[in-house]
């Protein structure tokens, strides 16, 4: 497993580091008394040079894309259905061919089916929405048949080791059937971390489970990839996959990257309305009587006694943790969403101002 491996064996302790930008454990072997180097890597750098692809029905799938991703890193696209999401993961994992740019992992070049005979990189794994577990196989022999080409002994080993990280050692005999939504998931990523890959694509891998579940099994799987130290690239529909996970997300549309950036940059400073409405729920009021409309997001909104801005309460809904109020106002040209305590009446008059 990573972190545990002799990677290198060194006599001085300057040489050598600069060319591993990695955690690294000193120890002495005890056999030999030499100075040993335990090194974790940390995933691998993808680069995306320009990539455009283009399916035989003529839709541009994907259109001039570049972005870099660096090592350990977690990247979440998100994009509306359609935008070409699928397309790049399976550039990226060197399942389709490009027609323009190119893809390096660690600065190697990804070749597509056209120049590979065995399509794909044992180094990248790709995790599909529907898990794709054997039905008739135990757990264990789902991840064991991943690493067929290892001796019984190591092949035995490795899943101890992938049981352990994704807690389901007490489910390793079970068929895939006899398990819930969150247990199948975790037994995706142990398979699609059983060749110890370096980077870990995922295609919509929450889409199946239920809204409760998503958000705890979403949390686990990344800090099982994170313990792991692989570089990931999730895609998904739902902003919530990507804000609570992701280091960095990229947003698509129709082929083309619209931005990328930080979750926290890309909520508050979205460059435009189609990345600020994906994100969240988020209103255009033209404020101080300007003609344009700037974005506001309902928590930057309060309902108060005396405000700058009125209107009246459309509709109310319940959601638990609080009310979401929509209300009409001249300030905007659809209703306004702002969250409130108080269960407010349809029609009743209430002032709000930008917090
Ligand atoms: P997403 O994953 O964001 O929903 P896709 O990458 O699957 O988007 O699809 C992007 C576009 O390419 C869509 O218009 C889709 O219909 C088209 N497309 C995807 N796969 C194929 C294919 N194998 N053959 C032809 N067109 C395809
Ligand atoms: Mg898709």
């Amino acid at each position: 497993m990573k972190g545990t491996e002799l990677y290198g064996r060194i006599f001085s302790p300057t040489l050598s580091l600069a060319f591993f930008t990695i955690d690294q454990t000193f120890a002495k072997d005890e056999k030999t008394n030499v100075l040993c180097v335990y090194l974790k890597y940390m995933g691998s750098v993808i680069n995306v040079r320009g990539v455009s692809k283009t399916y035989d029905t003529q839709v541009n799938a994907i259109r001039d894309i570049s972005f870099d991703v660096n090592e350990g890193e977690v990247i979440s696209i998100l994009g509306e259905s359609g935008s070409g999401k699928s397309t790049l993961l399976r550039l990226i994992a060197g399942l389709e061919d490009a027609d323009k740019g190119s893809i390096l992992i660690d600065d190697q070049i990804i070749k597509g089916p056209a120049d590979n005979l065995v399509p794909g990189y044992d180094f990248v794994s790709l995790v599909f929405q529907n898990f794709q577990l054997q039905r008739f196989k135990t757990v264990r022999d789902n991840i064991a048949s991943e690493i067929y080409f290892l001796s019984a002994e190591e092949r035995t080993e490795r899943v101890d080791q992938l049981l352990e990280l994704c807690r389901l050692v007490d489910k390793s005999e079970n068929f895939p059937h006899e398990l819930s939504g969150g247990q199948q998931q975790r037994v995706a990523i142990a398979i699609a971390l059983a060749k110890d890959p370096e980077v870990v694509l995922m295609d919509e891998p929450f889409s199946s489970l239920d809204s409760r579940l998503k958000a705890i099994i979403r949390q686990e799987m990344i800090d099982i990839l994170r313990e792991e130290r692989v570089t990931v690239i999730m895609v998904s529909h739902d902003h919530a996959d990507a804000l609570s996970v992701a280091d960095r997300i990229m947003v698509m549309r129709k082929g083309e990257m619209v931005q990328v950036a930080t979750p926290e940059e890309l909520y508050h400073f979205p460059k435009s309305e189609y990345a600020a409405d994906f994100l969240g729920p988020i209103n255009y009021l033209s404020l101080n009587g300007s003609s344009g409309a700037i974005g506001i997001r309902p928590e930057k909104l309060k309902i108060v006694k005396s405000g700058k801005y009125q209107g009246i309460v459309e509709k109310t809904t319940f959601q638990g943790m609080h009310y979401h109020t929509y209300i009409q106002s001249d300030i905007s040209n659809n209703s306004i969403l702002i969250y409130s305590e108080e269960n407010r009446k349809k029609g009743s008059k209430v002032e709000f101002e930008v917090i």
